[in-house]
């Protein structure tokens, strides 16, 4: 068997135009564009990249986006001062604070201090709350974006177990959360779960958020299953990599190794999962692509919430 891939390219790619059409609904009917300010602090490539890229969409879509970047060494006074002001600006509708931040400011604080209506990363407590207690949200983006997967892919929800690996307050809660809502049987494994194996082969649609390159193995997976993969490491191992891919994608991979230093992969073993699986996101090209088109999404949500739409 081999699994039929779940590609984030397409399905992000419609989210975005509805996006792009509801802005542009909004700018005829009520005369103003979303606008999205991005915070962030320090050097960190990751971030820059990820930051550029959502600023980019922002922009694509016509909504209005502001990057405000500061040195790594601005005090945690000042991050603070950054954040009230875009909380007091009635013309900024989402405000997003790019983790990771310098060590000296402190991340919760920062975090907690977001209007909540205008929280677009779905972290804060209130968010978080409303969340778990089934009411309207705005919600994590790569979990969110995961949900679109399945339901756009016609992958039923209701009724089946999910089981999700990682309890992250980013990934792991509000993806089973999500499910809950969605109504599946929901499983949340950690580092402490015992018969770990066990527990996710017997998924329909298992979902792992761990942080750690090729973990979910054939043991853990279902036959026929969907499985999911949130997570983003980097291979640079040729020995490894071999572990990892299938014949029809080693030899690209150790391309990339060779010419990159490294190759994206996964939190499950992709050669494993197209055995076994039903259906299965690729890495990269999978759930990655959907948490800046997710982000757009909330953006206009949360314009439309705030001022009553
Ligand atoms: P965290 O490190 O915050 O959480 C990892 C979770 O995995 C923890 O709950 C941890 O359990 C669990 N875990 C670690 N080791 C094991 C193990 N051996 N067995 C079972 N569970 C284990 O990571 P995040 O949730 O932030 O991210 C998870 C992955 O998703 C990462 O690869 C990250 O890069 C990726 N990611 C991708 C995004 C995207 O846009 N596609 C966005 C955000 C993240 P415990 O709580 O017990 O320590």
């Amino acid at each position: 068997m081999s699994a039929n891939l779940l590609r984030g390219k397409p399905i992000a790619d419609a989210i975005k135009s509805e996006v792009e059409a509801e802005v542009a609904e909004i700018r005829a009917s009520h005369g103003f564009s979303p606008c999205l300010a991005v915070v962030r602090v320090g050097e960190d490539p990751a971030s820059a990249v990820y930051v550029g890229s959502k600023v980019k969409t922002a922009e694509e879509l016509g909504i209005i986006s502001e990057h405000l970047h500061f040195p790594a060494e601005t005090p945690h006074e000042k991050i603070v001062d950054v954040v009230k002001a875009l909380n007091a600006r009635d013309d900024v509708d989402g405000i997003l604070v790019q983790l990771p931040l310098p060590k000296h400011i402190d991340e919760r604080t920062v975090l907690e201090l977001i209007d909540p209506e205008k929280d677009v990363d779905g972290f804060h407590p209130v968010n978080a709350g409303r969340l778990m207690q089934g009411h309207e949200a705005l919600t994590p983006c790569t979990p969110a974006g995961v949900i679109e997967v399945l339901k756009r892919s016609g992958i039923a929800i209701a009724g089946k177990n999910a089981v999700v690996v990682g309890r992250s307050n980013i990934v792991g809660k509000p993806m089973a959360m999500l499910l809950l809502q969605e109504n599946a049987t929901v499983t949340i494994c950690h580092s402490r779960t015992a018969n770990l194996a066990d527990v996710c082969s017997r998924a329909d649609i298992l979902v792992a958020a761990i942080g750690r390159a090729g973990f979910i193995k054939a043991e853990h997976i279902g036959e026929g299953s969907t499985v999911i993969d949130v997570g983003i490491n980097n291979v640079s191992d040729p020995a490894f990599a071999r572990e990892l891919f299938g014949p029809d994608d080693l030899e690209k991979r150790l391309g990339v190794i060779e010419n990159r230093g490294f190759t994206l992969v996964g939190d499950v073993n992709p050669k494993d999962a197209m055995e076994k699986a039903a259906n299965f996101t690729p890495v990269p090209g999978g759930i990655g692509l959907l948490t800046v088109a997710m982000l757009m999404k909330n953006t206009v949500t949360a314009a439309k919430m705030r001022r009553k739409l």
